[in-house]
């Protein structure tokens, strides 16, 4: 079952050749609108990965489009690397953190594929994948476990906004991983992330940019390839039986393409 990294960020052709050569690249159609290019990688080893480009679009394409897409794709394991400002007084730039919990801050984005059935009412603790975010804990034990407040943009939050939501109890703010974590367990996907600081919150005084986050990416590539393959097989956190309860009160019918 191949996985899938979504990356907020461009990457360097030749980094990507760390995950493994070229095998495909192909663009679904969804009930969301159209999704990809994904290009599919071999990895020396373990499974395939999909990897999906998540920037660059003038406007912001429906989520559930790429997590549909995911699920035809066979995808099973959605890691998100995420650029993100840091709201908490110890994060600088270039540190790499582990969301373990979010705010959902978004208003304009979709809340559930399930509008006219209900059956996306699932529980959100943990708020990501636990066997995803063990494997980064293990592989990158730098990652600071982080608060993630959703947001959106593509302005940045003013200095009262970050005040708040610091207050709220978020470390870090960014854009790509709310709504899409509770997206991907309607789904019954697994869903994880990594996030680099990339700037500082508009409140605190920026520092001269070093390389910092150049070096924290580069480091993140290397290890990616035995964070993938230290993923339990099969899957030992849940996520892909979320929709049991639906499924067996007949809410939801077996072939997850008729859900929504
Ligand atoms: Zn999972």
């Amino acid at each position: 079952m191949p996985h899938l990294l979504i990356l907020a960020q461009p990457v360097p052709p030749r980094a990507l050749e760390d995950l493994g050569s070229l095998r495909d690249s192909r663009s679904l159609r969804t009930p969301f609108g159209e999704a990809g290019p994904f290009a599919r990688r071999r990895p020396a080893h373990g499974p395939d990965l999909w990897i999906l480009p998540y920037f660059g679009s003038p406007t912001r394409t429906d989520p559930r489009a790429a997590l549909w897409a995911a699920k035809d794709l066979g995808v099973q394991r959605i890691l998100a690397w995420d650029n993100v400002v840091g709201l908490d007084q110890r994060l600088a730039r270039g540190d790499s953190v582990l969301p373990v919990d979010y705010i959902d801050h978004t208003k304009h984005q979709p809340s559930t594929f399930f509008e006219n059935t209900g059956a996306g009412y699932i529980q959100q603790t943990p708020a990501f994948c636990p066997d995803i975010s063990a494997a980064i804990a293990a592989h990158l034990p730098a990652a600071r476990p982080v608060i993630y407040l959703g947001d959106e943009g593509p302005r940045r939050e003013t200095a009262a906004e970050a005040r708040m939501f610091r207050q709220w109890g978020a470390h870090v703010r960014g854009l790509n991983l709310v709504p899409e974590t509770y997206l991907a367990k309607e789904l019954e996907l697994c869903f994880g992330a990594i996030g680099v600081v990339t700037a500082l919150s508009a409140d605190r005084a920026e520092t001269a940019p070093g390389g910092e986050v150049r070096m924290t990416d580069r480091a993140l590539f290397a290890i990616l390839p035995a964070l993938f393959a230290a993923l339990p097989d099969p899957p030992a956190c849940g996520c892909d039986h979320l929709q049991a309860g639906p499924r067996q009160r007949g809410v939801l019918p077996g072939d997850w393409r008729q859900w929504g």
